[in-house]
């Protein structure tokens, strides 16, 4: 396998070139309309520049990745959530500090944010107005079947001072986060050796064609009877 010319020293496929399978994703994440959102556009976005109002909240992410630099915590991410204009929930990497590897500051953060707007314990609660558990209906015009699910964060915004990983990105969707501003680009985190971007192209590929060895279809029927059990619970929590 022969290395990319970047930095950070990856292995070919690097996202810091312009390869075809690079082109090919990019394809693909525009078509689904995650481009933007990855920060994958392929000529560098504008710079944004907030009002103070919104730029002290990237200000407090960046503290936040700072002290997790300086103390050794870990890599140089910090998170804010927002909620009508006021930070419900802060969140640093703290890989190092723990030995967690999916110890992310987008993560922490909606942790965070999650404990402090569920007012009890969720295991045996009884999904109370006000928590995130709240059901709300489907808004207009939305592709989901469900006709309604739990609030989850919506209604926030998440302040990050680099572009997020699939992971975090992923944990923003399941977290229903209405905007999400992130200030250094996935080419800026890939120059610093992480491997965010490089993440993005492997999700684009078949399931056999990634970096780690995936089988599908193993013993189907097996995990199908947890999908069952879910189904067939009468007051089931779509979340
Ligand atoms: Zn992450």
């Amino acid at each position: 396998m022969t290395s990319c010319s970047c930095e950070a020293g990856h292995d070919a496929g690097c996202s810091a070139l312009d390869t075809p399978n690079r082109r090919l994703f990019l394809a693909s994440a525009v078509a689904a309309g995650v481009a933007t959102t990855a920060g994958l556009s392929t000529s560098p976005a504008a710079a944004v520049v907030a009002a103070p109002d919104k730029r002290k909240f990237m200000e407090e992410a960046t503290r936040l990745a700072i002290e997790s630099v300086e103390k050794g915590w870990g890599g140089p991410f910090g998170a804010v959530i927002v909620k009508d204009g006021e930070i419900i929930g802060r969140g640093q990497n703290r890989v190092l500090l723990t030995g967690i590897p999916v110890f992310h500051a987008e993560v922490t953060a909606i942790m965070d944010a999650s404990a402090r707007l569920n007012p009890k314990a969720l295991l045996g609660s009884e999904y109370g107005a006000g928590t995130i558990l709240e059901m709300i209906a489907r808004e207009p015009g939305s592709p989901d079947p469900v006709p309604e699910r739990a609030r989850m964060l919506k209604g926030c915004e998440i302040y990050i001072n680099g572009a997020p990983c699939p992971m975090c990105m992923s944990a923003i969707y399941w977290s229903r986060i209405d905007h999400v501003y992130f200030a250094a680009s996935l080419k800026d985190t890939s120059a610093i050796g992480f491997d965010d971007a490089f993440q993005y192209e492997d999700f684009a590929k078949p399931w056999g064609e990634r970096r780690i060895a995936v089988t599908e279809n193993f013993e189907r029927e097996v995990g199908l009877k947890a999908y069952k059990a879910w189904t067939d619970k009468q007051d089931r929590h779509p979340y």
